[in-house]
């Protein structure tokens, strides 16, 4: 209670937006990830990897966006093209050369794409992706992991299930469970269209997968003659070719979205030329903002100028550092308390114990993941409520040292409580 009049105080202006808001937005928002109690953080405006909230706080911004925000707020190369582009016009129902363009980027970047098609959103590009397995095999049960999230209509909670999904028949596997995932693909071998599977679970906690699990997934998925997608929505930052490059370890099928574009909406799934192929003739695949110029000219000059090889390189080698840090300042703490993932993302787990799998979270847990999300937000450290942050290109290691200290604050200051 404490900490959440605290933080209200401190945010005069987001409480009376909050209170107009729910007016004419459900929730007062139009993105649920965005909702917390008492309300939610309003932004004003970013520069680099800084954002300034509209009471005038200043954060460090390690919520990234929930991964799409790669480039920071003012990449100027990025900007440039925008520009540019809105000077040739919007709306203009056309092929074009940047689409072209930015196709040939993906494929020669990624090792499983052939070719490409773009979407507006990562849940667009997996709802087609899956689609197009279906008419690929003629058949329709996917198999997906508890806790995997594929999109908003894709999301398949630990326990439960999500209020609103995409009506495909699916079975449910435990992820990086090889022996009961094998059984279950080898089980419905004749009705399995596709296995969709996210390299590293991205919102279910920045949990990699195991190699032997993903390369004993490909084979049972292959054996069964279903499409293997990799969703590397969330993962595709981990190298210029994806998880899927650094892991050796390639689908039939890939998914993905958020920085592609630049910071622009986006979206894309590509694969086997002869899977891809469908969207040639026999089926359509339409979508009025696919092209639009905007996410096609940001995302050209994103991932052909600024997200190089030796970028991704030096991101990851960041990230790994940073969550290293982390940890050995938590086990030096004594404090039940992990940072899993892999690279520039992870996510605080307040558990001890080596975590390969998604759970079901305690009320202690979650009230201790609250409580460190409202002191990082304190501290002037701006991170996703769920406790996952995600590094930006313009971030050093000297902008990290404000989350190291602010941990270290966190695990003194509420030691007893840990
Ligand atoms: N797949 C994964 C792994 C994601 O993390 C997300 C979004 O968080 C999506 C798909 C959905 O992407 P979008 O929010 O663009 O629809």
């Amino acid at each position: 209670l404490e900490v959440r009049e605290r933080y209200a105080a401190k945010r005069p202006n987001s409480a009376a937006l909050h209170c107009q808001a729910v007016k004419v937005l459900p929730g007062g928002n139009t993105r649920t990830v965005l909702a917390y109690e008492p309300f939610p953080t309003a932004m004003a405006r970013g520069d680099g990897c800084r954002l300034l909230d509209i009471d005038g706080n200043a954060y460090l911004d390690l919520c990234g966006e929930y991964t799409a925000g790669l480039f920071g707020h003012t990449e100027r190369r990025i900007h440039a093209a925008l520009h540019d582009a809105m000077e040739r016009g919007l709306s203009l129902a056309a092929v074009g050369e940047a689409e072209q363009h930015l196709a040939r980027i993906l494929c020669s970047r990624f090792p499983s794409i052939d070719m490409i098609r773009f979407t507006n959103s990562g849940t667009e590009a997996n709802l087609i992706a899956l689609s197009a397995a279906q008419v690929v095999t003629g058949r329709s049960r996917i198999i997906a992991f508890r806790g995997g999230y594929h999109g908003s209509l894709l999301y398949y909670p630990v326990t439960g299930s999500s209020p609103i999904a995409a009506p495909f028949p699916v079975t449910l596997c435990n992820y990086n469970d090889i022996d009961g995932t094998v059984a279950a693909i080898r089980s419905a071998a004749g009705e399995i269209a596709a296995v969709i599977v996210e390299p590293m679970l991205g919102s279910g906690g920045c949990i990699p997968a195991e190699p032997a699990f993903l390369a004993a997934v490909a084979e049972a998925t292959r054996a069964a003659g279903a499409i293997l997608i990799f969703d590397e929505v969330m993962t595709s930052r981990m190298s210029q070719g994806g998880l899927q490059e650094r892991l050796g370890i390639l689908p039939d099928m890939t998914t993905l979205g958020k920085y592609v574009g630049g910071g622009m909406s986006f979206g894309a799934f590509g694969g086997r030329q002869d899977v891809m192929d469908i969207f040639a003739s026999k089926v359509p695949h339409a979508g009025t903002f696919n092209n639009n110029v905007m996410s096609m000219a940001a995302g050209i000059a994103a991932m052909g100028e600024v997200f190089t090889a030796a970028a991704a390189a030096n991101l990851f080698a960041l990230g790994e550092s940073l969550r290293e840090q982390l940890n050995t300042i938590s086990d030096k703490a004594g404090a039940p308390l992990q940072f899993c993932g892999l690279g520039s993302l992870a996510t605080a787990h307040f558990r001890r114990g080596r975590i390969d799998r998604p759970y079901a979270i305690t009320p202690r847990e979650e009230a201790l993941k609250e409580l460190f999300f409202f002191d990082m937000l304190d501290a002037g450290v701006y991170i996703a409520r769920r406790g996952m942050t995600a590094l930006s290109l313009p971030m050093t290691e000297r902008d990290l040292t404000q989350f190291t200290a602010a941990l270290e604050d966190f695990l003194d200051t509420r030691a007893a409580l840990l």
